[in-house]
């Protein structure tokens, strides 16, 4: 019985730190730098784009912006896990500071998973914008309190337009994880268990600008010819999940999505791990729930074979998503 207790009593202090070990355990960033895109000259105008960690990205043009997910709050690791969640008004305040985002005319919501959606209405609330997505996006939004003239539904295929911007979801689906699925049926009032932001259906989400076409696919699934005939030239390409799959799920990804709109660009977003702020340099996920570097390895092989140019990008950076191409 003595043993059985000191050996349970090794066990209580072993296993957190093994588990802290193998959390911290991710690939380096070294061997990509040279693929991160540089910040476009302050002095030239057009189209920027900045990634904001996992598929937050802004599109401004200098007259209109718009939004994909807008998640700031990025709770830790432990509380998305054990305790409840809601979005952290201070960070997200000071990230819209820090993006210099005072207007939006809309937060585009590629699922209602907590990592996409839940800070959308707050976002929302905060720039005037519409949040558009899915009927478990709008009962997040509800739930906060967000007017029900500022939410837009969207059932099947549709397209808005927001100043020069001409955005259309396409339904797809999700990465094949099963976690936290189905439908968010009533208003969502927080705190929450992360697991209660349920899917809810996910959408590509495809831009078109000036005649310029831009395609986002916020998590790493896909519908077998759902986007057959489309056209994007610059892809930002979901990654989460991918390094824990066979070649062959990588390869219909890559297929499905990257080849299939002819993209000439691809760049990588949702490989962060979203449980640190976004105030710290963006590091991969942990090793415990992907290997990002199998996955950056698959796509810059792919893209190489195929001859379309692959990048990254750094958080807060504006870019010109076409420089160079
Ligand atoms: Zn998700």
């Amino acid at each position: 019985m003595k043993r059985i207790l000191s050996f349970l009593a090794v066990l209580a202090v072993v296993a957190p730190t093994w588990l802290a070990y193998r959390w911290n355990d991710r690939p380096s960033l070294d061997p990509y730098r040279t693929y991160f895109l540089a910040s476009a000259p302050a002095e030239t105008r057009g189209l920027r784009v900045t990634f904001l960690g996992v598929s937050t990205l802004l599109f401004d043009d200098g007259e209109t912006a718009l939004l994909i997910d807008g998640f700031f709050s990025r709770p830790g690791v432990l509380r998305s896990l054990a305790a409840r969640i809601e979005p952290d008004v201070e960070r997200v305040q000071s990230s819209l500071e820090r993006a210099a985002i005072d207007r939006l005319a809309a937060v585009v919501v590629v699922h209602s998973h907590y990592d996409h959606a839940m800070d959308s209405p707050l976002v929302a609330e905060r720039t005037g914008a519409v949040v558009v997505g899915s009927e478990s996006t709008a009962n997040i939004a509800r739930g906060w309190g967000l007017d029900e003239e500022r939410i837009r539904v969207v059932a099947g295929e549709s397209t808005e337009r927001f100043g020069r911007f001409r955005v259309t979801l396409i339904p797809t689906a999700h990465f094949p994880h099963g976690m936290a699925m189905g439908e968010i049926r009533k208003p969502l009032v927080t705190p929450v268990r992360a697991t209660d932001y349920k899917e809810g259906g996910s959408y590509s989400v495809l831009l078109e600008h000036d005649g310029k076409t831009m395609l986002v696919q916020g998590s790493a699934g896909f519908v077998p010819g759902r986007l057959r005939g489309r056209r994007a030239d610059v892809v930002f390409l979901g990654t989460a999940g991918l390094g824990t799959r066979e070649e062959d799920y990588r390869d219909a990804y890559w297929r499905e999505v990257v080849t299939a709109v002819g993209a000439r660009r691809v760049i990588g977003i949702h490989w962060d791990d979203f449980t640190r702020p976004l105030d710290e340099p963006l590091v991969p996920l942990s090793g415990l729930l992907d290997d990002v570097a199998v996955s950056f390895d698959f796509f810059i092989a792919r893209a190489a074979a195929e001859k379309i140019d692959f990048k990254l990008a750094g958080a807060w950076t504006k870019l010109d998503p076409f420089a160079g191409l």
